[in-house]
């Protein structure tokens, strides 16, 4: 079975014109989410990872499971006013106004090898936010991963100079 069978196409969500990428049918089906998950671990498996960092909230399904198949730890990147101890926090723009995410500051050490992940890549705006607020903490990221990358709209590019590596399962275009 094809992995991208199980991404269902929504037009038109949330507005006219996109088409949503639904990952619920993939996390719902056993099978094609533990391959998702083995595929993952298996690009990383080389790479002493020390602490996989999710993004919320499904950056955090897929996060927490490649955490527990590497072996390392799991740390969250929220939404503000969620995270309960002291945080740093760093703004981004989307296509109306702005979000902000926050990271514990005792999240990473420095040096740490953390992976981002997050379940899917367009404009690379949450991820970029993402991967600053860990260097911030002095752990760059090692590599950022996602389930699915939307290609052609800049994400990749735009996360070139913040971690070494760019990794996606699958690509739409
Ligand atoms: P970016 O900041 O790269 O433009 O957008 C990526 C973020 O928006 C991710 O956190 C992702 O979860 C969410 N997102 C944007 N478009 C989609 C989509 O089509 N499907 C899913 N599942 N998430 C999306």
């Amino acid at each position: 079975m094809d992995l991208k069978t199980a991404i269902r196409a929504i037009p038109d969500h949330p507005k006219p014109g996109i088409v949503y990428r639904d990952i619920t049918p993939l996390m719902a089906d056993g099978e094609a989410f533990r391959r998702t998950v083995e595929g993952l671990a298996s690009a990383f498996k080389a790479h002493r990872i020390d602490k996989v960092a999710g993004i919320e909230a499904r950056g955090f399904v897929f996060g927490a499971a490649l955490a527990t198949a590497l072996g390392a730890g799991f740390v969250p990147v929220r939404k503000r006013g969620k995270l309960p101890h002291d945080t740093i926090s760093r703004s981004y723009s989307l296509e109306y106004g702005e979000d902000v995410l926050e990271l514990h500051r005792d999240a990473v050490a420095p040096g740490e090898r953390v992976l981002l992940i997050d379940d899917l890549i367009a404009t690379g705006g949450t991820a970029v936010a993402a991967a600053e607020l860990l260097a911030e903490l002095g752990a760059r990221p090692v590599a950022c991963a996602f389930v699915i990358e939307l290609e052609g709209l800049g994400g990749r590019e735009a996360l070139a100079g913040l971690t070494d590596e760019v990794f996606s399962l699958m690509q739409f275009g």
